[in-house]
């Protein structure tokens, strides 16, 4: 049984990382598919602006707060939700132990060469673990059925989907029942980047302070644009508190 709260009509777990990785660990083993998404405000906004979005986003089997700004969200709401679970360090997580445990994983996403660079990126940092497959985010609507019967061939059991939002959660979505083998998808944004070492981190200091956005900004002017929806996230929270109260 799930808890959540609910943040502008998307139901956020009541998780910790720790617990967020046990829970991907559970699903590997189960036999059925799900769906792992890791918005951030300018995603919940997204959402609160595309109902095929938000319903997609309401039928995942967990949703953890990638953003500093869902947590601030949460806090407003008075139902803090206990710590921010970034979908980089999530998947990180469960890499640790991938080997052990027997994660198979298919990278599919960001630009052509980058998910084979984060692929051998990752070989190197967590020796033993599968990745059984990569494939670029740029691809037509006609080559979906190959891509599909490759990642099946493949027999990966967890999915990194990195086209950004919302299309990588209306994909994930829409292939829920053509996936055999994978049992957990994952929405992880520009992880992929990240792993392959093309786009860094923010220093751990950032991440403390809980200004990875800030850096990420500083980094790549032009998220600037998708910023402004920020002040608007605040508006939104403040009037469903009062809505609430
Ligand atoms: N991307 C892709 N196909 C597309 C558009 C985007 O594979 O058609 C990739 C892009 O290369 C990047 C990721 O999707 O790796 C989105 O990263 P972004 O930084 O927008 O995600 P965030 O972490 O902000 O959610």
């Amino acid at each position: 049984m799930r808890d959540t709260i609910n943040i502008l009509d998307i139901p956020v777990d009541r998780i910790t990382m720790e617990d967020a990785t046990r829970r991907i660990s559970e699903f590997v083993n189960s036999s059925s598919y799900h769906m792992v998404f890791t918005p951030n405000p300018e995603i919940v906004m997204l959402a609160c602006n595309n109902t095929d979005f938000k319903e997609v986003m309401q039928r995942a089997d967990l949703i953890v707060p990638d953003g500093i700004g869902v947590v601030l969200a949460s806090k407003i709401l008075r139902d803090a939700l206990p710590e921010r679970v970034a979908g980089y360090d999530l998947v990180q997580n469960t890499m640790k132990q991938a080997a052990d445990k027997g994660y198979r994983y298919y990278f599919l996403g960001s630009k052509p060469g980058i998910a084979e660079q984060a692929s051998q990126k990752m070989r190197t940092k967590y020796p033993g673990i599968q990745i059984v497959g990569v494939r670029d985010g740029y691809f037509k609507a006609e080559d979906e059925p190959a891509i599909i019967e490759e990642i099946n061939n493949s027999h990966a059991n967890i999915l990194l989907v990195a086209l950004g939002a919302p299309r990588q959660e209306l994909w994930i979505d829409k292939y829920s029942s053509q996936l055999q083998h994978v049992r957990v998808a994952i929405g992880v944004g520009g992880s992929l980047d990240g792993m392959a070492d093309v786009v860094k981190r923010a220093p751990e200091i950032f991440q403390k302070l809980g200004l990875e956005w800030f850096y990420r900004l500083a980094c790549q002017p032009t998220r600037a644009k998708r910023m402004l929806v920020l002040p608007k996230f605040v508006i939104e929270v403040i009037k469903e508190k009062f809505h609430k109260e």
